[in-house]
């Protein structure tokens, strides 16, 4: 039986890759922010839309560092129906996560509830734009503003997404993209942070070098973070494919909502109006009352016909045991529903109608 996974990475054509990186074995450069490394930081402020951004190793590290370079300490205000990066990040950079709870529509952090966690340690807001839905930008921009809090948004999930004629990864003080193999744009490994404060190019840059300004100074206590030459050359090759993988996803999704879309006890992922979407996923809520079967038996009955869907997110990461009594855990009973009953269907470019066809089918029968 033909296995189905929940992702499938995009990869260019093999021979567009080694012509990207032949150049290398002449010049010997491999890291250390090389030409392809530069190349690939230009074309993706242009094609995001962006003033700056700054390459790194993986999206967890960018994230990390920018939380760094800020300075931040004290209180972040989160949630946790996320990627388990976002919290530990937020631990290990020496902060404490309150985890606000998230729109039962969207599955991003509601603005209404923020306010309320807000306390004198307080130094900013860490929301996630979950599956590519954005937040409520233009209310956590107020409230940010009005009690002096930097914004830093998780923008794993929204590469390539638009509002309007605004790039997603230009909102906040910062965000976070990652480039990982199992995104919508990948650099195998990668991510970057998008930022509007000139004055983090150089603390970014140290942050992702050891705190070496230059070879006998070190202004900073920091880690190695850089994005090398080999996965800079995958992304400038991917890049000219994104676009239409892009569309090819949409096409994959706009089935899966034909086919799934009404049936009682299903609650399907839509578009949000006024958003160009990349469709980096295609969450599904199972509400077992309604529908008959819970999430987990319908993860099991796909599992068995070859088809593996996954519960993401799933624990919500309050609940992740490595934080166990390490802090308060403020209750987000949305976020634990989203948890207990969201199973993301199998979604990616290369995804032919006929497959969408034999995941709905299973689940509708
Ligand atoms: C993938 C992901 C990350 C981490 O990115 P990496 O590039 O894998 O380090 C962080 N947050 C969210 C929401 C993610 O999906």
């Amino acid at each position: 039986m033909k296995q189905i996974n929940v992702t499938r990475s995009s990869m260019a054509p093999i021979d567009e890759y080694i012509k990207e990186i032949e150049p290398l074995w002449e010049s010997r450069w491999l890291t250390n922010m090389g030409a392809k490394h530069n190349e690939l930081e230009n074309k993706l402020r242009e094609y995001l839309s962006v003033e700056n951004i700054s390459l790194f190793t993986n999206g967890h590290l960018a994230l990390e560092s920018v939380i760094a370079a800020m300075g931040l300490s004290g209180e972040a205000i989160t949630t946790p129906f996320t990627f388990a990066s976002t919290t530990q990040a937020i631990v290990r950079c020496g902060m404490t996560p309150v985890f606000c709870d998230i729109k039962p529509d969207d599955f991003t952090i509601d603005p209404d509830k923020i306010e309320a966690l807000i306390s004198e340690k307080t130094s900013a807001i860490i929301p996630v734009h979950v599956y590519g839905n954005i937040c409520e930008v233009d209310k956590i921009e107020k409230i940010a503003k009005k009690h002096n809090l930097k914004v830093i948004y998780d923008a794993a999930h929204a590469f390539g997404v638009r509002v309007g004629n605004r790039g997603a990864a230009d909102f906040g003080d910062a965000s976070m993209l990652s480039f990982h193999a199992t995104k919508v744009f990948n650099t195998i490994e990668g991510g970057a942070v998008v930022y509007h404060d000139e004055a983090l190019t150089e603390k970014l840059r140290l942050q992702k070098n050891f705190g070496m300004a230059t070879q006998e100074s070190y202004p900073e206590v920091a880690g190695n973070a850089k994005l090398d030459e080999f996965r800079a050359a995958m992304g400038l090759c991917n890049l000219r494919y994104v676009d239409d993988d892009i569309e090819k996803r949409g096409r994959a999704v706009e089935r899966y909502i034909e086919r799934l879309d009404g049936v009682d006890g299903i609650k399907v992922w839509k578009p949000q109006v006024g958003v160009k979407a990349n469709y980096a996923y295609f969450p599904v809520v199972f509400e077992k009352d309604k529908f008959g079967k819970s999430r987990n038996e319908v993860a099991e009955k796909l599992a068995e016909n070859s088809i593996f869907a996954r519960k993401y997110f799933y624990p919500i990461t309050s609940e992740l045991e490595c934080y166990g009594g390490k802090f308060e855990i403020q209750p987000t009973p949305i976020a634990k529903y989203a948890a207990d009953n969201i199973l993301t269907l199998p979604l990616y470019a290369e995804l032919m109608p006929e497959d969408v066809d034999k995941v709905c089918d299973i689940i509708l029968r």
